[in-house]
């Protein structure tokens, strides 16, 4: 994927000044800052949720700048920040949905056969309700609903968000196991330590701006 002049404003307020940002094919790029710094808003804008400008390539072919549908059936696929999925609903009747463009038998029980190997609790919670599940759990249903749907990019928004520190490391480490499967991935993260392991490239972001571009390797690790 690669962003040139990405831009996006709320009304008047432009929240992320225009950005250049690249994901190499198999690589997890992590997008870091503090509260406020614009991180949600580029996931937003490369999915077309927001007013933007500039232009967003995926595998080689503009994605459309104003309509999200379309940019989901590019197979750029996000686990939006709270997670987005439906508590009264089952964990199976969420993972469904994941999938429900799908005619195809075989290949669906593939999909689930992919989940349940990533997250085996899944599967033991099938006919619970996802609201009545741990957040962390609550995580993983997000992550394999958006799997269901074969994503050829993966975008996350604060995935660890209110989760206890053994759990995020669970679902990190997950995302690091995809990532190594082939799958792109953007993870947007305020634990950096954690995403600087997990990362080919990072970009740090304050107050609507790019301010820097980490090379992970460069990063002294002090836990
Ligand atoms: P994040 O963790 O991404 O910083 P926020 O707390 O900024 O999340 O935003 C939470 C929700 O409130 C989002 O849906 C966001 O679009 C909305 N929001 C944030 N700031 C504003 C604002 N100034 N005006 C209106 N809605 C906002
Ligand atoms: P981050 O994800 O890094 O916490 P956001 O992308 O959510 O930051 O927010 C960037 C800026 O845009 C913040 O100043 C936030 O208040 C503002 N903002 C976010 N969502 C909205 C919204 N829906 N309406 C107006 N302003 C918003």
């Amino acid at each position: 994927m690669e962003a040139r002049n990405l831009s996006a404003r709320y009304g008047q307020v432009q929240a992320l000044a225009p950005i250049d940002f690249q994901v190499g094919a198999g690589e997890l790029v992590a997008v870091l800052g503090p509260n406020g710094a614009g991180k949600s808003t580029l996931l937003r804008a490369i999915l077309g949720l927001v007013t933007n400008a500039g232009e967003v390539a995926f595998m080689g072919a503009a994605l459309p700048r104003r309509n999200p549908v379309a940019v989901a059936s590019r197979g750029v696929v996000l686990v939006p920040e709270g997670r987005g999925i439906f508590g009264p609903m089952t964990v199976m009747e969420n993972l469904e949905l994941g999938a429900y463009r799908l005619k195809d038998r075989h290949e669906r029980q593939r999909r689930f056969d992919r989940v349940f190997e990533l997250f085996p609790r899944l599967k033991e919670r099938l006919g619970q309700t996802a609201g009545s599940m741990s957040g962390g759990e609550q995580q993983m249903l997000a992550i394999g609903r958006a799997l269901m749907a074969d994503p050829k990019i993966l975008l996350l928004d604060e995935p660890s968000l209110g989760l206890a520190p053994r759990v995020t490391d669970e679902i990190l480490e997950t995302l690091g196991v995809l990532n190594r499967s082939g799958l792109p991935v953007v993870l947007v993260e305020q634990r950096a330590p954690q995403a600087l392991k997990l990362a080919h490239r990072a970009y740090l972001l304050s107050l609507g701006r790019l301010v820097a571009v980490i090379d992970p390797r460069e990063v002294q690790s002090h836990d």
